[in-house]
């Protein structure tokens, strides 16, 4: 029986593993990771990560062929083949602060490796990682652990949060990049042979390991580019009278640009894109590339400039100030379908309104209150109370920030509403029954242009939809 691991059960870690243990039931697939609440969560009825179908995979396989673990050196030492799936941060401090990848957990990991290693070992990088860093992690493994073959391939992965498992069960394409040696070669065959249980031939590219690791990278920076593309085009449309969503459209029929991914928004969000550019700016620039790294920076820039953008709007909308005003924010996490609000735009917009004193009135359905409050660096209660004045219910309330359970109740007594997740429930509530409950006038900023804006003008509204015509 081939025995898997995969250090960091994270949002890449965990799906993935529960879908390869799914579509193999003769491979003893293991899952470790050093943070214990997260092992805890992923053997229990509440997962720590949402998402759709995901339940349904690790039911079935969880007790079987799937086990979560805390034990991380026996299970590394008894796998064939490691993935690593840990998390590769932007480096905060010292050489490329700002933009290089923290390769910190990926290097403690090899050398764990190399430590518990008593037989050959194939080792996958799973984390998004600089290209070149095989090498480096060749090194860290034959200079710890002599007699021992380790062959590193580079399996980066694509999934989409929020459509994790469909992407996993029906892959655009894996991809798998080895060395041109015979090693190299047998190493990409038996990876291939546990994907090819589900995945078309066709659909799994083998490559060298640098064409793999700077693939990943690639595709982000591709996708990110496509939306600060939609987003520029989004702020000119707004000066000048067109509409975002016309123009997507009659871009996106030309089969050479394709209709996916340009829908105009309030700005990217997510772990990935936002660090994977940075880290590709900072290899730019280590390569001597300068021009080429300032065409990459420009796609952050203007993600950024579109979520100021979106800030100044509400306030300049709302007679230039917001100060003391409800606003209600519907939505948090950085797409609909996950509860994850790495880099969520709403944590900037939030705190740009927060800066221009408005109240805020944050609902969504999958973050939870804490991880609102830390996103927005406050802590339950004591940032505007002194601590022996702080009430001792568990609702959040204070003069700022409340973080609420129902999209109506946020809404209530709200001068605006900023639409900032484009969840699905956001475009079924019924806008009359929320006009009647706002003070007037009241506006809806809708951040991923998912309301009918027409229907609520209807209705009384003022609706600023990113990209559109401005009401008069
Ligand atoms: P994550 O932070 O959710 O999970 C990483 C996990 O690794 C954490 O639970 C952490 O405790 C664990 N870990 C760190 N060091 C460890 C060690 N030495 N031993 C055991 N466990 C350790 O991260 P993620 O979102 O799953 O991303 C993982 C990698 O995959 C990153 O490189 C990311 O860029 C890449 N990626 C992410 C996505 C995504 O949508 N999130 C998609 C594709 C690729």
């Amino acid at each position: 029986m081939v025995k898997i691991c995969c250090i960091g059960a994270g949002y890449v870690g965990g799906p993935t593993m529960a879908v390869i243990a799914f579509k193999c039931p003769e491979i003893e697939v293991v899952v470790v990771d050093i943070a214990a609440p997260r092992i805890n969560a992923w053997n229990s009825d509440h997962l720590p990560i949402y998402e759709p179908g995901l339940d349904d995979v690790v039911k079935q396989c969880r007790g079987k062929n799937l086990f979560f673990s805390t034990d991380v050196e026996k299970h590394v030492a008894e796998a064939d083949i490691v993935f690593v799936s840990v998390n590769t941060p932007t480096k905060t401090q010292g050489l490329g602060a700002g933009k290089a990848a923290d390769l910190t957990y990926w290097e403690s990991a090899a050398r764990m490796i190399a430590d518990v290693s008593k037989s050959d070992k194939i080792v996958v990088e799973k984390s998004t990682v600089p290209v070149k860093t095989a090498e480096a992690i060749e090194r860290i493994l034959t200079h710890n652990r002599k007699g021992i073959n380790f062959n590193i391939l580079s399996n980066p992965e694509f999934l989409a949060e929020g459509t994790a498992i469909a992407d996993l069960f029906n892959p655009d394409r894996v991809l798998i990049g080895g060395r041109e040696t015979p090693e190299g070669q047998k190493a990409i065959k038996a990876l291939k042979d546990v994907y090819a249980h589900w995945v078309p031939d066709d659909r799994i590219l083998c490559t060298n390991l640098w064409s793999a690791e700077l693939s990943k990278l690639a595709a982000n920076a591709f996708l990110a580019q496509r939306i600060s593309s939609v987003n520029a085009m989004s702020a000119l449309c707004e000066a000048t009278g067109a509409d975002v969503s016309q123009v997507s459209h009659s871009i996106g029929t030309d089969s050479r640009i394709g209709p996916k991914f340009l829908n105009a928004s309030v700005g990217f969000g997510g772990s990935c894109f936002q660090k994977d550019i940075l880290n590709l700016v900072y290899i730019c620039e280590c390569n001597g590339l300068p021009e080429v790294a300032n065409y990459w920076k420009q796609v952050i820039k203007v993600n950024d400039y579109q979520k100021t953008r979106f800030v100044n709007r509400v306030v300049s909308s709302m007679f230039n100030t917001v100060s003391g005003k409800k606003i209600a924010i519907l939505g948090f996490a950085f797409k609909k379908d996950t509860g994850d609000t790495r880099e969520t735009p709403a944590i900037d917009v939030c705190k740009g309104l927060l800066g221009d004193k408005a109240k805020l009135a944050i609902y969504d359905p999958q973050v939870t209150e804490e991880q609102i409050l830390k996103d927005l660096s406050m802590k339950k209660f004591d940032w505007d109370h002194p601590a022996h004045l702080q009430p001792s219910s568990p609702t959040t309330s204070n003069k700022q920030v409340s973080v609420v359970w129902d999209a109506y109740e946020a809404i209530k007594d709200a001068h605006g509403i900023c639409i900032l997740t484009e969840w699905e429930e956001f475009k079924k509530l019924d806008y009359q029954k929320v006009y009647e409950n706002m003070q007037k006038p009241a506006f809806v900023f809708d951040g991923r242009n998912v309301v009918d804006a027409n229907k609520l003008r209807e209705i009384g509204f003022i609706v600023y939809s990113i990209g559109k015509p401005l009401d008069a």
